[in-house]
């Protein structure tokens, strides 16, 4: 656990629970441990998986203490909700219980520190009902570890209890895992996250603005003790009101309404607003990979947001994120939020390497910008398909007039030559050939769905403009593989 300031430490023990109604956002868990306690059936060997800071530890040793409980009077059972002022939950809150052994399997990781773990466990308790060993992390376990330490999950003395955490539950072997209730303990959903470090900051008599908590919900990513911690390290950060601006500044982060601004000239094309916004940002003291890093959150959050506009009601998100999220959502493309995305990978990838990150992020503006203003892969591929069709209608269209013209009427017959010649002017591949047999033309109109026919109508001319457009088409899909796919769903 983080020692960065004494406050910290304070804060997070003065609210760790000392009960199991006062652990937050488990409630399954809560649930399944009552039932077993009370109807005596504890198992031998718990397994509690989760990500970091969402209460293994904690839920570890509330076990230990409910089992080992007497309750004030010295004659209590087994509880869910343990004293915490008998002689067993006292040594056990301070860790010097001779009954409850913990192990962190982080940093003992091999045979022998299981074997030094395990020596007592066919004596009896020295005091408390059960005898509990506690090991954390205990994926970091080696091979032979694992197999001294299952020789004794296999046959356990009854009056042992052994309980496991771990973050990787993927890495401990199956064997162990098939011998243990399994808990896994979830991130801690942002409402109740937010109600629980409100609750914590009135006691504290911490003024925390409403913006400044969703930022310290967010950076938590469900992990209580980190949100506590963040909490804690705000308050001492802050000698009044704890303001949202306080709280990038300890987290280091950039404001979300500064990063959909950049987002917003990005994607409108205006560079030079975009190296303004960047270096103005720079100047208060964000960091050129975090702004990065920041847009590639948004375009990642715009994209979600054009597929599930519920993504929206998430509780961390501020109303100016709200609004504007579901704005610039729906004016992007997928094909424009994906191609921004790539890039930015790239780029924030490139700024690692980088000699100088400012001059590389300015020029990773540009580059964003400047693409902003390029139609998609998908939209060249629509325009050439669609300039190829136009051609081959247009020559059709000349040849049926031509046609005509020969049945009207000498003066008819010269207005319409003169429109043949006019638009013959303007075909970029005018036709020579300005007498074709009816009989050809006609067929040419039969023949309205399959454009390469025109070829005999006005010779060889048609032929390369319509080749040209193929090879473009094609090579683009080269360029931009995902094009194809957009562009055969498209088709369907
Ligand atoms: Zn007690």
């Amino acid at each position: 656990m983080s020692t960065k300031t004494g406050k910290y430490q304070v804060l997070a023990r003065k609210y760790r629970p000392s009960k199991f109604s006062e652990v937050i956002g488990q409630e399954a868990l809560v649930r399944v441990i009552g039932n077993s306690f009370k109807s005596g059936r504890i198992a031998q060997a718990f397994i509690l998986t989760g990500v970091r800071g969402v209460g293994k530890t904690t839920t570890a040793r509330l076990l230990a203490k409910g089992m080992n409980c007497i309750g004030r009077d010295g004659e209590g059972a087994i509880t869910t909700e343990p004293c915490n002022v008998c002689i067993h939950c006292q040594a056990i809150a301070a860790g010097n219980h001779l009954d409850v052994l913990e192990m962190d399997a982080a940093s003992r990781t091999g045979v022998n520190d299981i074997r030094e773990l395990l020596e007592t466990v066919h004596y009896q308790p020295n005091t408390a009902r059960y005898k509990v060993y506690i090991i954390d992390e205990v994926h970091m376990l080696s091979k032979s570890a694992f197999n001294a330490l299952l020789k004794t999950l296999e046959e356990p003395p009854e009056h042992v209890v052994f309980i496991f955490a771990t973050t990787e539950i993927r890495m401990v072997p199956v064997t162990i895992l098939s011998r243990c209730q399994r808990f896994d303990l979830r991130r801690i959903e942002p409402q109740t996250m937010t109600n629980h470090l409100n609750t914590i900051a009135t006691k504290e008599g911490a003024e925390v603005d409403e913006d400044a908590m969703r930022l310290l919900v967010r950076a938590a990513e469900g992990s209580v003790r980190d949100g506590i911690s963040l909490l804690d390290q705000s308050i001492s950060f802050s000698s009044g009101k704890i303001t949202a601006e306080i709280t990038r500044n300890m987290l280091g982060l950039t404001d979300k309404g500064r990063i959909l601004d950049l987002v917003e000239l990005i994607f409108i094309g205006d560079a030079a607003g975009a190296l303004e916004e960047f270096k103005s940002q720079y100047n208060d003291g964000a960091d050129p990979q975090t702004i990065l890093m920041d847009l590639a959150e948004t375009i990642h959050f715009l994209s979600v947001v054009k597929i599930n506009s519920q993504t929206l009601d998430d509780p961390t998100l501020s109303p100016e994120e709200k609004t504007r999220g579901q704005d610039l959502s729906s004016r992007l493309s997928f094909m424009v939020l994906h191609r921004a995305w790539q890039m930015l990978l790239k780029i924030i990838q490139e700024l690692t390497y980088s000699p100088d990150q400012m001059m590389a992020a300015e020029m990773a503006m540009i580059r964003l910008t400047h693409a902003a203003n390029l139609p998609t892969p998908l939209e060249i591929i629509e325009k050439l398909q669609k300039s190829a069709s136009n051609q081959t209608s247009l020559e059709q269209s000349n040849i049926r007039d031509k046609a005509k013209s020969m049945d009207q009427s000498p003066e008819a017959k010269n207005r319409s030559s003169a429109n043949v010649q006019n638009q013959s002017s303007q075909n970029i591949q005018p036709s020579e050939d300005v007498h074709p047999p009816i009989k050809q033309a006609s067929k040419v109109e039969k023949t309205d769905e399959q454009p390469q026919v025109t070829k005999n109508a006005t010779g060889e001319n048609s032929q390369p403009q319509g080749v040209e457009n193929n090879e473009l088409v094609a090579s683009v899909l080269e360029a931009f593989p995902e094009a194809k796919v957009i562009s055969n769903n498209s088709g369907k």
